[in-house]
């Protein structure tokens, strides 16, 4: 068990033993259906954890040149790199250091294929298909949302292009149980069903919370088998990023203070805008650690950050015990897009990140200092 009497704060630990009972799950997956699952590097970048992600996973997907420069230089397995809207200075490079482009248009296929083949005649080149269908809980993470410029709808699609191509994408899910990629699967087959026999390849997207408890995982498997039944065994792939780092270990910091007004407020040494910013963005209320919500236990804060955004706070949490200067707190499930989205942001200390062995050691593979603020800047 993780020993948070060990980490110096403010750190996301990440524990490998959480971590490895994730890439079992998604394991069982590729073996009882089939499916290659690569891990979406946009939710979960820690490369420190990837010689073990690619003991399990097929790969890794990027969505541009750099995450694909470090699903190369870091997992080495296959690299599928998806982009809105590729860019004419990067396109050869990232084809050569790419098994998949998926193009996000017809006429970035027409602008930009060739140039991809040249620079790599071995490269599966696909495109991203809107099934405009997506019961995403939050606008923000709705790839299918109206006037959503990520994939092509039918209406706008043009088959011309598919005599370049092997495969076609599509990412309409956000958290979401394998009911509402039956449905999105309708969606797409309805819409795109006739160009399926033509390709080698299917890219189901992210968005599989397939490693939460209530994820239905036999039906999944269910379904990329009936899936690849009715196409004579196409290649199908999922690329789930937050289902790998779910759950797999906190953001530990510490209370630098407690001040009063109108109620108690802890200043923390981790800042809600700066390191785990979907909590103000989607918005949601991380858990801590032995807390529950206001009034529930005696003692209830406010927990706010270091910095000088007076928003910058993660909510009001009620304790057994009153809090005093340094008593860690832990706040749970902060792996997943966190340190990916994390920023310098008023200069406030940078988490470390860690890792918690299944050996039950610390190893702290990065430590953030003053120059990796100023290196931001200019
Ligand atoms: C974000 C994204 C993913 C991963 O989504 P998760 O919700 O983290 O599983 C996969 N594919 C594409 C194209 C994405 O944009």
């Amino acid at each position: 068990m993780l020993d948070i009497g060990q980490i110096p704060t403010p750190c996301y630990v990440c524990e490998e033993e959480k971590l490895e009972r994730n890439l079992k799950i998604l394991d069982r997956v590729q073996k009882e259906s089939g499916a290659k699952i690569l891990l979406a590097l946009k939710g979960f970048a820690m490369w420190s954890t990837f010689d073990l992600v690619g003991k399990y996973l097929y790969g890794t997907s990027a969505s541009g040149l750099h995450e694909a420069m470090l699903g190369r230089e870091t997992m080495n397995k296959e690299v599928h790199t998806y982009s809105p809207a590729f860019k004419e200075e990067e396109i050869a490079q990232i084809a050569l250091i790419s098994d998949h482009l998926v193009f996000n248009s017809p006429q970035q296929v027409r602008r930009f294929l060739r140039r991809a083949k040249n620079a790599n005649p071995a490269v599966s080149c696909g495109i991203r298909v809107n099934p405009e269908i997506s019961s995403a809980p939050v606008d923000l993470y709705n790839p299918c949302g109206i006037y959503s410029r990520l994939g092509t709808t039918i209406e706008n699609f043009d088959p011309s292009v598919l005599k370049y191509l092997d495969g076609m994408h599509f990412h309409a899910l956000c958290e979401q149980n394998v009911d509402a990629l039956e449905e999105v699967l309708k969606a797409f087959e309805e819409k795109f069903g006739n160009y399926i026999p033509q390709m080698e390849w299917i890219n189901f997207g992210g968005g599989h919370h397939i490693t939460r408890k209530d994820y239905d995982v036999d039906r999944l498997i269910e379904v990329v088998r009936g899936f690849k039944e009715r196409y004579e065994d196409i290649t199908v792939y999922l690329e789930p990023g937050e289902a790998v780092g779910w759950q797999t270990g906190p953001l530990v910091g510490s209370v630098l203070d407690i001040v009063h007004n109108g109620m108690d407020i802890a200043i923390l040494d981790v800042s809600a805008e700066a390191h785990m910013p979907d909590t103000l963005a989607m918005p949601y209320r991380a858990e801590v650690r032995g807390a529950a919500k206001a009034g529930e236990k005696p003692y209830t804060y406010r927990l706010g950050g270091n910095t000088c955004l007076a928003g910058d706070i993660m909510g009001d949490y009620s304790f057994d015990r009153p809090l005093k200067i340094g008593d860690k707190i832990v706040f749970e499930d902060q792996i997943h897009y966190t340190m990916v989205k994390s920023t310098t942001f008023n200069g406030v200390q940078h988490p470390s990140i860690a890792i918690w062995t299944k050996e039950e050691r610390l190893e702290i593979v990065k430590k953030f200092g003053y120059e990796d603020f100023k290196n931001r800047l200019s």
